[in-house]
Protein backbone atom coordinates (compact mmCIF):
# COMPACT_ATOMS: atom_id res chain seq x y z
CA UNK A 1 0.00 0.00 0.00
CA UNK A 2 0.86 3.15 -0.60
CA UNK A 3 -0.30 6.60 0.65
CA UNK A 4 -0.13 9.99 -1.65
CA UNK A 5 -0.95 13.36 0.22
CA UNK A 6 -2.02 16.26 -1.52
CA UNK A 7 -1.87 19.39 0.42
CA UNK A 8 -3.88 22.42 -0.03
CA UNK A 9 -2.07 24.22 -3.06
CA UNK A 10 -2.67 21.04 -5.08
CA UNK A 11 -6.67 21.06 -4.44
CA UNK A 12 -6.64 24.74 -4.81
CA UNK A 13 -8.26 25.48 -8.22
CA UNK A 14 -9.81 23.54 -10.74
CA UNK A 15 -6.36 22.95 -13.01
CA UNK A 16 -4.78 21.93 -10.37
CA UNK A 17 -7.23 18.99 -9.15
CA UNK A 18 -6.90 17.69 -12.84
CA UNK A 19 -3.63 17.79 -12.31
CA UNK A 20 -4.01 15.07 -9.53
CA UNK A 21 -6.10 12.77 -12.26
CA UNK A 22 -2.94 12.80 -14.30
CA UNK A 23 -0.31 12.12 -11.51
CA UNK A 24 -2.70 9.31 -10.57
CA UNK A 25 -3.08 7.84 -14.10
CA UNK A 26 0.85 8.01 -14.74
CA UNK A 27 1.82 6.73 -11.22
CA UNK A 28 -1.06 4.07 -10.29
CA UNK A 29 -3.30 4.61 -7.89
CA UNK A 30 -4.54 0.62 -6.86
CA UNK A 31 -3.36 -0.04 -3.09
CA UNK A 32 -3.36 3.89 -2.56
CA UNK A 33 -4.70 6.10 0.18
CA UNK A 34 -5.02 9.62 -1.08
CA UNK A 35 -4.70 11.37 1.97
CA UNK A 36 -5.72 15.68 1.29
CA UNK A 37 -6.13 19.11 3.21
CA UNK A 38 -8.56 21.46 3.01
CA UNK A 39 -8.79 23.47 -0.74
CA UNK A 40 -6.15 26.60 -0.50
CA UNK A 41 -6.96 28.76 2.44
CA UNK A 42 -9.87 27.39 3.49
CA UNK A 43 -8.22 26.62 6.82
CA UNK A 44 -7.29 30.14 7.67
CA UNK A 45 -11.38 31.21 5.98
CA UNK A 46 -12.62 28.82 8.75
CA UNK A 47 -10.35 30.37 11.47
CA UNK A 48 -11.73 33.82 10.39
CA UNK A 49 -15.56 32.04 10.77
CA UNK A 50 -14.69 31.13 14.64
CA UNK A 51 -13.40 33.89 15.17
CA UNK A 52 -16.29 35.65 14.17
CA UNK A 53 -18.28 33.02 16.13
CA UNK A 54 -17.09 33.78 19.47
CA UNK A 55 -16.85 38.00 18.99
CA UNK A 56 -21.09 37.22 18.39
CA UNK A 57 -20.53 38.67 15.26
CA UNK A 58 -22.81 37.55 12.69
CA UNK A 59 -20.35 38.15 10.30
CA UNK A 60 -19.74 34.60 10.82
CA UNK A 61 -22.84 34.00 8.47
CA UNK A 62 -21.73 36.09 5.70
CA UNK A 63 -17.75 34.12 5.73
CA UNK A 64 -19.26 30.52 5.45
CA UNK A 65 -21.34 31.82 2.43
CA UNK A 66 -18.16 32.83 0.38
CA UNK A 67 -16.37 29.69 1.38
CA UNK A 68 -19.33 28.10 0.34
CA UNK A 69 -19.05 29.87 -3.45
CA UNK A 70 -15.58 29.34 -3.72
CA UNK A 71 -15.91 25.41 -3.61
CA UNK A 72 -19.06 24.93 -5.51
CA UNK A 73 -17.57 26.92 -8.29
CA UNK A 74 -15.18 24.43 -8.59
CA UNK A 75 -17.31 22.05 -8.17
CA UNK A 76 -19.05 23.89 -10.99
CA UNK A 77 -15.91 23.75 -13.33
CA UNK A 78 -15.10 20.07 -12.74
CA UNK A 79 -17.90 18.16 -13.53
CA UNK A 80 -20.19 18.74 -16.92
CA UNK A 81 -23.62 17.21 -14.85
CA UNK A 82 -22.42 18.43 -11.32
CA UNK A 83 -25.86 18.47 -9.28
CA UNK A 84 -25.43 15.33 -7.33
CA UNK A 85 -22.28 16.79 -5.73
CA UNK A 86 -23.36 20.35 -5.71
CA UNK A 87 -26.11 19.08 -3.78
CA UNK A 88 -23.89 16.74 -1.39
CA UNK A 89 -21.10 19.83 -0.48
CA UNK A 90 -24.29 22.62 -0.04
CA UNK A 91 -25.52 19.53 2.60
CA UNK A 92 -22.08 19.96 4.21
CA UNK A 93 -21.94 23.19 4.53
CA UNK A 94 -25.86 23.08 6.12
CA UNK A 95 -24.16 20.97 8.79
CA UNK A 96 -21.67 23.34 9.37
CA UNK A 97 -24.46 26.23 9.93
CA UNK A 98 -26.71 23.89 12.08
CA UNK A 99 -23.39 23.27 14.34
CA UNK A 100 -22.80 26.71 14.92
CA UNK A 101 -26.72 27.48 15.43
CA UNK A 102 -27.19 25.22 17.78
CA UNK A 103 -23.77 25.03 19.48
CA UNK A 104 -23.98 25.31 23.06
CA UNK A 105 -20.36 25.02 24.45
CA UNK A 106 -17.91 28.22 25.01
CA UNK A 107 -14.95 26.11 24.59
CA UNK A 108 -13.36 27.63 21.94
CA UNK A 109 -10.58 25.10 20.96
CA UNK A 110 -13.11 22.62 20.81
CA UNK A 111 -15.45 24.56 18.63
CA UNK A 112 -12.24 25.47 16.44
CA UNK A 113 -11.89 21.99 15.90
CA UNK A 114 -15.83 21.08 15.00
CA UNK A 115 -15.48 23.48 12.06
CA UNK A 116 -12.45 23.85 10.84
CA UNK A 117 -12.22 20.07 10.04
CA UNK A 118 -15.20 20.78 7.30
CA UNK A 119 -12.27 22.25 5.23
CA UNK A 120 -10.90 18.69 4.52
CA UNK A 121 -13.89 17.03 4.74
CA UNK A 122 -15.70 18.91 1.74
CA UNK A 123 -12.07 18.96 -0.23
CA UNK A 124 -11.93 14.98 0.48
CA UNK A 125 -15.57 15.06 -1.26
CA UNK A 126 -14.98 16.93 -4.26
CA UNK A 127 -11.96 15.12 -4.92
CA UNK A 128 -13.22 11.56 -3.83
CA UNK A 129 -16.27 12.23 -6.49
CA UNK A 130 -13.97 13.88 -9.53
CA UNK A 131 -12.22 10.63 -9.41
CA UNK A 132 -14.66 8.29 -9.57
CA UNK A 133 -16.59 10.52 -12.07
CA UNK A 134 -12.99 10.78 -14.16
CA UNK A 135 -12.79 6.38 -13.99
CA UNK A 136 -10.81 6.39 -10.79
CA UNK A 137 -12.79 4.03 -8.85
CA UNK A 138 -12.03 5.04 -4.97
CA UNK A 139 -13.21 5.06 -1.44
CA UNK A 140 -14.19 8.06 0.83
CA UNK A 141 -12.97 6.93 4.22
CA UNK A 142 -13.43 9.54 7.01
CA UNK A 143 -9.94 9.48 8.96
CA UNK A 144 -11.66 10.27 12.50
CA UNK A 145 -12.90 6.88 12.09
CA UNK A 146 -9.12 5.61 12.05
CA UNK A 147 -7.04 8.17 13.67
CA UNK A 148 -7.70 8.65 17.94
CA UNK A 149 -6.50 11.06 19.72
CA UNK A 150 -6.50 12.85 23.50
CA UNK A 151 -8.52 15.22 23.67
CA UNK A 152 -6.04 18.06 23.44
CA UNK A 153 -8.09 20.08 20.47
CA UNK A 154 -6.26 21.82 18.47
CA UNK A 155 -2.93 19.50 18.56
CA UNK A 156 -4.34 16.10 19.29
CA UNK A 157 -1.78 13.53 20.88
CA UNK A 158 -2.40 10.22 18.37
CA UNK A 159 -3.27 7.34 20.67
CA UNK A 160 -1.61 4.94 18.76
CA UNK A 161 -2.39 1.58 19.99
CA UNK A 162 -6.10 2.92 18.93
CA UNK A 163 -5.29 4.02 16.33
CA UNK A 164 -3.57 1.03 15.10
CA UNK A 165 -6.56 -1.29 16.41
CA UNK A 166 -8.65 1.14 13.56
CA UNK A 167 -6.89 -0.14 10.84
CA UNK A 168 -6.82 -4.18 11.90
CA UNK A 169 -8.28 -5.94 8.61
CA UNK A 170 -8.10 -2.46 6.83
CA UNK A 171 -8.25 -3.87 3.14
CA UNK A 172 -5.63 -2.35 1.48
CA UNK A 173 -5.94 -3.33 -1.98
CA UNK A 174 -8.34 -0.03 -2.89
CA UNK A 175 -8.42 3.34 -3.54
CA UNK A 176 -9.11 5.48 -1.13
CA UNK A 177 -9.87 9.01 -0.39
CA UNK A 178 -9.55 10.31 3.18
CA UNK A 179 -8.45 13.57 5.13
CA UNK A 180 -5.31 15.50 6.88
CA UNK A 181 -5.08 16.88 9.78
CA UNK A 182 -8.42 15.43 11.25
CA UNK A 183 -8.71 13.28 13.84
CA UNK A 184 -10.92 12.22 16.86
CA UNK A 185 -11.47 11.53 20.45
CA UNK A 186 -13.08 8.63 22.53
CA UNK A 187 -15.87 10.80 22.16
CA UNK A 188 -15.84 10.83 18.64
CA UNK A 189 -15.39 14.58 18.96
CA UNK A 190 -13.31 15.68 16.01
CA UNK A 191 -9.75 16.92 17.41
CA UNK A 192 -7.30 18.30 14.64
CA UNK A 193 -3.50 17.46 14.72
CA UNK A 194 -2.18 21.31 14.71
CA UNK A 195 -1.96 23.90 11.47
CA UNK A 196 -0.08 21.98 8.47
CA UNK A 197 -0.70 18.52 10.30
CA UNK A 198 -1.81 17.16 6.97
CA UNK A 199 1.50 15.59 6.32
CA UNK A 200 1.32 14.23 9.64
CA UNK A 201 -1.82 11.93 8.93
CA UNK A 202 0.16 10.52 5.82
CA UNK A 203 2.71 9.24 8.08
CA UNK A 204 0.08 8.14 10.79
CA UNK A 205 -1.54 6.18 8.54
CA UNK A 206 1.56 4.72 6.56
CA UNK A 207 2.85 3.29 9.88
CA UNK A 208 -0.12 1.93 10.54
CA UNK A 209 -0.76 0.01 7.28
CA UNK A 210 3.50 -0.45 7.15
CA UNK A 211 2.78 1.26 3.54
CA UNK A 212 5.65 0.80 1.32
CA UNK A 213 6.21 4.59 0.69
CA UNK A 214 4.64 7.86 1.38
CA UNK A 215 4.66 10.11 -1.63
CA UNK A 216 4.09 14.45 -0.35
CA UNK A 217 2.55 15.99 -3.63
CA UNK A 218 3.85 19.76 -3.41
CA UNK A 219 4.02 23.01 -6.50
CA UNK A 220 7.13 23.25 -5.28
CA UNK A 221 9.93 20.75 -6.76
CA UNK A 222 10.72 19.11 -3.13
CA UNK A 223 13.01 20.18 -0.37
CA UNK A 224 15.58 22.94 -1.01
CA UNK A 225 18.54 23.96 0.90
CA UNK A 226 16.53 27.61 1.77
CA UNK A 227 13.40 29.34 0.91
CA UNK A 228 13.56 30.57 -2.84
CA UNK A 229 11.73 33.38 -1.99
CA UNK A 230 15.04 34.54 0.11
CA UNK A 231 17.78 32.49 -0.54
CA UNK A 232 18.30 33.34 -4.34
CA UNK A 233 21.05 30.46 -4.43
CA UNK A 234 18.75 27.90 -2.92
CA UNK A 235 18.83 24.17 -4.45
CA UNK A 236 17.25 21.26 -4.62
CA UNK A 237 18.02 18.64 -2.42
CA UNK A 238 18.21 15.42 -4.03
CA UNK A 239 18.03 13.17 -0.70
CA UNK A 240 18.09 13.82 3.10
CA UNK A 241 18.60 11.46 6.06
CA UNK A 242 15.39 11.11 8.37
CA UNK A 243 17.85 12.69 11.15
CA UNK A 244 18.66 16.18 8.86
CA UNK A 245 14.82 16.07 7.57
CA UNK A 246 13.45 16.39 11.01
CA UNK A 247 16.05 19.00 12.07
CA UNK A 248 14.86 20.75 8.99
CA UNK A 249 11.44 21.10 10.21
CA UNK A 250 11.82 20.97 13.77
CA UNK A 251 13.66 24.46 13.14
CA UNK A 252 11.19 25.76 10.98
CA UNK A 253 11.51 24.24 6.90
CA UNK A 254 7.64 24.73 6.49
CA UNK A 255 7.59 22.39 3.95
CA UNK A 256 7.36 19.41 5.78
CA UNK A 257 5.40 19.64 9.17
CA UNK A 258 7.49 18.23 11.99
CA UNK A 259 6.15 15.90 13.41
CA UNK A 260 6.15 13.54 9.97
CA UNK A 261 9.53 12.48 9.73
CA UNK A 262 8.92 10.40 13.02
CA UNK A 263 6.55 7.82 12.21
CA UNK A 264 7.76 7.36 8.88
CA UNK A 265 11.70 6.50 10.88
CA UNK A 266 10.15 4.24 12.94
CA UNK A 267 8.55 2.37 10.38
CA UNK A 268 11.30 2.63 7.91
CA UNK A 269 9.50 3.67 5.62
CA UNK A 270 10.35 6.04 2.43
CA UNK A 271 9.24 9.60 1.75
CA UNK A 272 9.21 11.64 -1.39
CA UNK A 273 8.45 15.26 -1.63
CA UNK A 274 8.28 16.10 -5.10
CA UNK A 275 6.06 18.42 -7.49
CA UNK A 276 2.70 17.39 -8.82
CA UNK A 277 3.18 19.87 -11.86
CA UNK A 278 6.56 18.76 -12.97
CA UNK A 279 6.22 14.79 -13.13
CA UNK A 280 9.27 14.40 -14.56
CA UNK A 281 11.16 15.09 -11.77
CA UNK A 282 12.01 13.27 -8.61
CA UNK A 283 11.96 15.60 -5.98
CA UNK A 284 13.45 14.47 -2.49
CA UNK A 285 13.84 11.65 -0.97
CA UNK A 286 14.19 10.82 2.59
CA UNK A 287 14.91 7.35 3.25
CA UNK A 288 16.95 4.76 5.83
CA UNK A 289 20.28 4.96 4.51
CA UNK A 290 20.47 8.33 2.87
CA UNK A 291 22.39 11.52 3.60
CA UNK A 292 21.83 15.09 2.68
CA UNK A 293 22.84 14.88 -1.44
CA UNK A 294 24.53 17.74 -2.13
CA UNK A 295 26.12 18.16 0.88
CA UNK A 296 25.98 21.72 1.28
CA UNK A 297 24.40 24.45 3.94
CA UNK A 298 21.06 24.79 4.73
CA UNK A 299 19.10 27.57 5.24
CA UNK A 300 15.84 28.10 7.82
CA UNK A 301 13.88 30.65 9.24
CA UNK A 302 11.17 30.41 11.77
CA UNK A 303 9.14 33.62 12.04
CA UNK A 304 7.20 35.07 14.66
CA UNK A 305 9.12 33.35 17.72
CA UNK A 306 9.55 34.97 21.31
CA UNK A 307 12.97 35.26 22.83
CA UNK A 308 12.29 34.58 26.68
CA UNK A 309 15.07 35.10 29.38
CA UNK A 310 14.71 34.23 33.00
CA UNK A 311 17.11 34.57 35.28
CA UNK A 312 18.21 34.62 39.04
CA UNK A 313 21.47 34.93 41.34
CA UNK A 314 20.39 31.26 42.65
CA UNK A 315 20.48 29.57 39.17
CA UNK A 316 23.36 28.00 39.99
CA UNK A 317 22.46 26.18 43.17
CA UNK A 318 19.68 24.82 41.75
CA UNK A 319 19.82 24.95 38.22
CA UNK A 320 18.02 21.59 37.30
CA UNK A 321 15.05 22.08 39.84
CA UNK A 322 14.72 25.53 37.81
CA UNK A 323 14.48 24.10 34.41
CA UNK A 324 12.18 21.76 36.16
CA UNK A 325 9.68 24.28 36.69
CA UNK A 326 9.98 26.14 33.51
CA UNK A 327 9.23 22.83 31.57
CA UNK A 328 6.54 21.58 33.34
CA UNK A 329 4.34 25.27 32.76
CA UNK A 330 5.86 25.28 29.11
CA UNK A 331 3.82 21.67 28.91
CA UNK A 332 0.89 22.73 30.48
CA UNK A 333 -0.06 25.77 28.20
CA UNK A 334 1.31 24.00 25.39
CA UNK A 335 4.22 26.33 24.55
CA UNK A 336 6.85 24.99 22.32
CA UNK A 337 10.58 25.60 22.92
CA UNK A 338 12.73 25.76 19.94
CA UNK A 339 15.99 26.62 21.63
CA UNK A 340 17.90 26.66 24.37
CA UNK A 341 20.98 28.11 25.98
CA UNK A 342 21.76 28.11 29.53
CA UNK A 343 24.56 30.30 31.28
CA UNK A 344 25.34 30.60 34.92
CA UNK A 345 22.46 32.74 36.16
CA UNK A 346 20.23 32.89 33.19
CA UNK A 347 18.06 30.49 30.37
CA UNK A 348 17.61 31.42 27.52
CA UNK A 349 14.49 29.85 25.36
CA UNK A 350 13.05 30.31 21.82
CA UNK A 351 9.47 29.95 22.39
CA UNK A 352 6.17 29.01 20.35
CA UNK A 353 3.21 30.48 21.42
CA UNK A 354 0.31 28.87 19.53
CA UNK A 355 -2.69 29.09 22.03
CA UNK A 356 -1.95 32.42 22.96
CA UNK A 357 -1.19 31.95 26.44
CA UNK A 358 2.48 33.28 27.27
CA UNK A 359 0.82 36.01 29.89
CA UNK A 360 0.25 33.11 31.84
CA UNK A 361 3.44 32.22 31.54
CA UNK A 362 4.85 35.37 32.41
CA UNK A 363 3.12 35.45 35.36
CA UNK A 364 3.44 32.62 36.70
CA UNK A 365 7.63 32.69 36.16
CA UNK A 366 7.75 36.15 37.82
CA UNK A 367 6.73 35.19 40.87
CA UNK A 368 10.53 33.32 41.50
CA UNK A 369 12.62 34.74 38.53
CA UNK A 370 13.45 37.95 36.78
CA UNK A 371 11.46 37.77 33.16
CA UNK A 372 12.57 39.20 29.89
CA UNK A 373 10.40 38.84 26.42
CA UNK A 374 11.44 39.99 23.44
CA UNK A 375 8.67 39.71 21.09
CA UNK A 376 8.52 38.45 17.51
CA UNK A 377 11.67 37.63 16.69
CA UNK A 378 13.71 35.84 13.75
CA UNK A 379 15.14 32.15 14.47
CA UNK A 380 17.59 31.40 11.82
CA UNK A 381 19.39 27.64 11.37
CA UNK A 382 22.29 27.52 9.07
CA UNK A 383 23.17 23.37 8.77
CA UNK A 384 26.52 22.18 7.80
CA UNK A 385 27.79 25.95 8.91
CA UNK A 386 31.68 27.48 8.05
CA UNK A 387 32.85 30.61 9.81
CA UNK A 388 32.95 32.27 6.75
CA UNK A 389 28.97 31.59 6.00
CA UNK A 390 28.12 32.37 9.80
CA UNK A 391 30.01 36.02 9.00
CA UNK A 392 28.24 36.80 5.81
CA UNK A 393 25.09 35.86 7.56
CA UNK A 394 25.49 37.82 10.27
CA UNK A 395 26.83 41.41 8.58
CA UNK A 396 23.83 44.13 8.85
CA UNK A 397 21.79 41.85 11.19
CA UNK A 398 21.17 42.47 15.21
CA UNK A 399 22.04 39.22 16.51
CA UNK A 400 20.01 38.80 20.09
CA UNK A 401 22.10 35.39 20.59
CA UNK A 402 23.40 32.47 19.05
CA UNK A 403 24.40 28.81 19.22
CA UNK A 404 26.72 26.56 17.58
CA UNK A 405 26.12 22.52 17.95
CA UNK A 406 28.46 21.02 15.56
CA UNK A 407 27.78 22.50 12.15
CA UNK A 408 24.95 23.81 13.26
CA UNK A 409 24.66 27.76 13.59
CA UNK A 410 21.52 29.45 15.12
CA UNK A 411 20.66 33.26 15.40
CA UNK A 412 17.85 35.16 16.94
CA UNK A 413 17.54 38.10 15.40
CA UNK A 414 15.57 41.08 15.45
CA UNK A 415 12.20 41.40 13.12
N1 LIG B 1 -5.74 22.39 6.20
C1 LIG B 1 -4.87 22.36 7.35
C2 LIG B 1 -4.07 23.64 7.44
O1 LIG B 1 -4.15 24.46 6.54
C3 LIG B 1 -3.99 21.16 7.38
C4 LIG B 1 -2.94 21.10 6.30
O2 LIG B 1 -3.01 21.85 5.32
O3 LIG B 1 -2.01 20.31 6.40
O4 LIG B 1 -3.43 23.85 8.42
MG1 LIG C 1 -1.84 23.35 4.04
Amino acid sequence: MKVYKFGGASVQNEKNVRAILKVLNQTGYKSTIIVVSAMGKTTNALEDVIQAYFQNNDTYKILIDRIEEGHLEIVKKLFSNYTEVYNDIKNIFKNLRSLLINNTSDNFNFLYDQTVSFGEIISSRILSSFLNYSGITNTWIDSRNYLKTDNNYREGTIDWERTQKQFENFDTSQTYVSQGFIASNSDNFTVTLGREGSDYSAAIIAYCLHAEGVTIWKDVPGIMTGDPDYYENAQLLKSLSYEEAMDMSFFGASILHPKTIFPLYKGEIPLNIRSFLELENHGTYITKGVKGDPSVSCFIRKLNVHLLTISSIYFTYNLEDTLCILFKQLTELNIKTNMIKVSACSVSLVIEDKFNSINILLNILANSFNVTLEENVRLFTITNSSQKIRNNFKKGKTVLLEQLVKQTYQAIVKE
